[in-house]
């Protein structure tokens, strides 16, 4: 048995970003670019009309002050036409944002400052305009005034969000070259598992770490691929975890504690994953099992982890020992390798286990400057009822006895907004705490 640090240093060590490589850019959502985009065009490429309005001859209205400008309306111009006439002096366009200015306008007068109703003047017909103050070029967004052709849009390194996504696109990038998306197999074992849209008779238990780790891993922006329950038989065992080495991360959960039927650490071995720690002095989530399978030169290797059955003790490894793993495999920063700790102050007494640390659920508050945390009823290892709804994990050391309203404590900050949860539902027992 380890130490929580200890065994996180073993995964940041054994873990290495996956060789950038030419993606779809529509499949590219959360990956790290491994080279900048360059525009294969100037953006706008022309200039563009950002109001509806008239395109005007800025001469006319220099000239003018703030007086009324009447001006000859030579062509009509939606977004998407284009027209080979030049605006003459004395003249202009009715126009559409996202048209091209027509040759010869400079600016936009919008529509509304068309006077009376010659705000409905086309082509071939006058429209009286009376715009106020007056810039020259005002409204139009000039050619490759966002970029230029050739121009480093994006720099490597970016981690690619929807705008980023969006900027890619319009400098003309179909496919991109980046961090592939970290293929995470999970495979569930026990005899006593139902697939989870199964009803389960007396004994059975239905598989919810499935799609709760499903889940963990899609909000990581990594691909899921679920391998199904592998019972506790070792032939049954070893060809399915055989079949999931393929994926760049296993996530087997089950069978990883000391019973006579927990074989998934042997068979691991006997596939040739080599283990690198198996037990973590942590509560829950003391049987986690972390080992690699390391391939010949090139070949990129798989990083498995055997979490526990215990379904909330499954979650507490992934967010303590997978996340950091497939951060840095999907090639993401440091910063955002491990959840955001905050300190904060009970509003509730807590009690920490004598001989291990432990992540208990809790909801957050923040008031005025601090973080107050309330510990959730919570009745261990195999209750996500309270984890359902928490904001964070309260990070209680070991030997610390009972921590009165008022401690001072450290929390692990979960998924979503702090503090606008629900209330938990709960049954009779809650609040006992055996995990
Ligand atoms: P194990 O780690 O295999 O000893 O399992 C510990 C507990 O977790 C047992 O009560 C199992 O039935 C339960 N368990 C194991 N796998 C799952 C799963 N995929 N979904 C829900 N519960 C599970
Ligand atoms: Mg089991």
């Amino acid at each position: 048995m380890i130490e929580l640090a200890a065994a996180l240093g073993h995964v940041e060590r054994t873990a290495s970003p996956l060789p950038p490589r030419r993606c779809r850019l529509l499949e590219a959502r959360g990956a790290v670019l491994g080279a900048p985009v360059v525009a294969d065009i100037d953006s706008p490429p022309w200039d563009r009309a950002m109001m509806d309005g008239f395109a005007v001859r800025d001469s006319d209205f220099a000239a003018v002050g703030d007086g009324v400008v009447e001006l000859e309306v030579a062509v009509d111009l939606a977004a998407g036409d284009v027209t080979g006439i030049v605006v003459r002096p004395g003249a202009c366009a009715r126009i559409m944002t996202g048209a091209p200015l027509p040759e010869g306008a400079d600016a936009i007068v919008p529509i509304e400052r068309a006077v009376e109703d010659t705000a409905r003047a086309h082509a071939g017909s006058r429209v009286r305009l009376h715009e106020r103050g007056f810039r020259v070029g005002q409204h139009v967004a000039r050619r490759g005034s966002a970029f230029r052709r050739g121009q480093e849009v994006l720099p490597a390194g970016t981690r690619l969000g929807a705008a980023a996504i969006g900027l890619a696109a319009e400098a003309g990038a179909t496919h991109v070259i980046a961090s592939p998306r970290v293929r995470v197999a999970i495979l569930q074992t026990g005899s006593e598992l139902v697939p989870h849209d199964a009803a389960p008779g007396f004994g059975q238990t239905r598989n919810s770490n499935g799609p709760m780790l499903a889940a963990a891993v899609a909000a990581l922006d990594a691909e899921p691929i679920l391998q199904g329950i592998a019972p506790d038989r070792p032939e049954h065992l070893r060809a399915a975890i055989a079949q999931s080495l393929a994926a760049d991360i296993l996530l087997v959960s089950g069978g990883v504690s000391a019973g006579d039927l927990d074989l998934v650490p042997g068979t691991l071995a006997a596939c040739g994953v080599e283990q690198v720690f198996h037990k973590v002095r942590l509560k829950p989530g003391k049987p986690v099992w972390f080992g690699v399978l390391r391939r010949p030169a090139g070949e990129s290797s798989t990083l498995v982890f055997g979490l526990p059955g215990n379904p909330a003790s499954s979650l507490v490894c992934f967010e303590l020992f997978v996340r950091p793993a497939l951060q840095i495999l999907a090639g993401r920063p440091p910063g955002t390798w491990h959840r955001r700790r905050i300190e904060a102050r009970l509003i509730a007494t807590a009690k920490a286990p004598a001989d291990r640390p432990a992540y208990v659920p809790c909801r957050l508050v923040q008031e005025r400057s601090e973080w107050l945390a309330d510990p959730l009823p919570w009745t261990g290892s195999s209750d996500l009822v309270g984890l359902a709804v928490a904001d964070g994990l309260l990070a209680l050391p070991a030997g610390a006895g009972v921590l009165e309203a008022g401690a001072g404590v450290e929390v692990v900050v979960l998924d979503g907004e702090p503090g606008v949860g629900v209330t938990p539902a709960r049954g009779p027992d809650a609040g006992r705490s055996d995990g």
